[in-house]
């Protein structure tokens, strides 16, 4: 797609973004210069990382943060380590996170940072450099009202420690409120660590409901044993689902009975991998699997043209962000196969981070069970609102929690008007 005032993109995550943009939108009645402005980020800014190795060499990496709209609060989102980040995937993600956030009634705005980096390669003394100095180099824009970072692939909880220190220490004071996902050491919330993974697990539970498929005995397949797949495929498999298959960057396994997810933990601690877990087969096509539910919680654009014919699971539930491109859904959606979105299925963790902001800023501290019982709530209301909006428009999940949440940011535009 391209949109008269912006540079087109060749394909790609931010293609993919602008695509269901335009179709929700269009839906919406919006005209071309309503479009520009939502498809377009607000502010962005890429930045040179110097870092000294700990041999001793001085190596450059190059980092972004952008800041996809800001109408409704403080712009929100991950921050990514991957060998893979380009400018191009970080607006695209700060657009979902723009959705995300609308569609859930987050009171922020999307944002997205990613340093162009394999931290599988980099020692933790690294790490923190590379955190502190990129942390610095963006500090004029980020902030509890301004911007709040969190993790994603390849960040956890001690990067966010390190980065709201490095944003404290400019500060002159300690600054809870500037990032989320942090320890809970830290101001960390309780329940934050697993919160995406929950959030998964609640919209697939109610999703395989609607197809009339009663969890307790159905098949599921997981992509990702990350920070989202893992604690899903737990969390499915204490709902009585039964995890066939589970995949991660060095190979897929599975076993027909489904497979002992607690051994499987062990397995990952000790090996740091799925692959050869004993009393499990390895699995060629994971994505292909004759499952109930697939839910695939690893990268972008896992589920495109060329394979979603072979994709047999009813139900996909989005654990990452943008693994079904636009011509996949329009595949999957002829087949009959129900595709719940990103922006719905994983925003259980920017629900978390906002509970996590709201502690800190007012210095009090909710019980697990109260963050849990909130999360469910606004998983369950989010995920009747989108399937009752789809199901009277009569168009997949994904257009009508697109049109949802930008009918939101749109409003949030309007009503604020121009300035000057
Ligand atoms: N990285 C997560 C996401 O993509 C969480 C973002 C946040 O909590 O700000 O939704």
């Amino acid at each position: 797609m391209t949109l008269t005032t912006l540079p087109a993109v060749d394909g790609g995550p931010l293609n993919d973004a602008r695509t269901q943009l335009r179709e929700a939108a269009t839906l919406l009645g919006y005209d071309d210069g309503l479009i520009t402005m939502l498809a377009t980020p607000r502010r962005e800014v890429t930045v040179s990382i110097p870092l000294r190795r700990d041999d001793g060499a001085v190596e450059l990496l190059i980092g972004h943060r952008v800041q996809h709209n800001f109408s409704r609060g403080p712009a929100k989102g991950g921050l990514r380590y991957s060998p893979d980040v380009t400018l191009d995937e970080v607006r695209a993600l700060a657009m979902w996170m723009t959705w995300k956030c609308a569609l859930l009634d987050v009171p922020y705005g999307g944002a997205k940072g990613g340093v162009r980096i394999d931290p599988r390669n980099y020692s933790r003394a690294e790490l923190e450099r590379v955190t502190r100095r990129y942390t610095s180099e963006i500090s004029p824009l980020i902030g509890p009202e301004r911007d709040i970072p969190a993790p994603d692939i390849g960040t956890d909880e001690d990067t966010m420690a390190w980065l709201m220190d490095t944003y404290s220490v400019q500060q002159g004071h300690t600054v809870l409120g500037v990032t989320t996902g942090k320890p809970l050491s830290l101001g960390g919330s309780l329940g934050r660590a697993t919160a995406t993974s929950r959030g998964v697990v609640h919209v697939a539970l109610a999703a395989l409901r609607s197809a009339g498929i009663e969890p307790a005995g159905a098949t599921a397949a997981v992509q990702g044993f990350g920070k989202v797949g893992s604690h899903a495929a737990r969390f499915l498999t204490d709902a009585g689902v039964r995890v066939v298959a589970v995949s991660d960057q060095y190979g897929a396994i599975g076993c027909p009975t489904g497979l002992d997810i607690h051994a499987l933990a062990d397995h990952v601690a000790a090996t740091g991998s799925v692959v050869d877990l004993p009393g499990s087969d390895p699995i060629p096509d994971l994505l292909g699997l004759d499952v109930d539910l697939l839910v695939p919680a690893a990268v972008e654009g896992v589920i495109h043209a060329g394979n979603a014919a072979s994709v047999r699971a009813r139900v996909i539930v989005e654990g990452a962000n943008g693994p079904t491109t636009p011509e996949a859904d329009v595949i999957l959606q002829a087949a009959g196969q129900i595709v719940v979105p990103d922006i719905l299925a994983n925003a259980g963790g920017v629900i978390v981070s906002y509970f996590e902001w709201v502690q800190a800023n007012q210095a009090y501290w909710w019980s697990a069970d109260e963050v849990e019982a909130r999360l469910a709530d606004r998983m369950t209301a989010a995920w009747e609102r989108v399937h009752g909006h789809a199901t009277r428009l009569e168009v997949p999940l994904r257009t009508a929690a697109t049109c949802l949440a930008v009918e939101r940011v749109a409003q949030a535009h309007l009503q604020r008007g121009l300035y000057p």
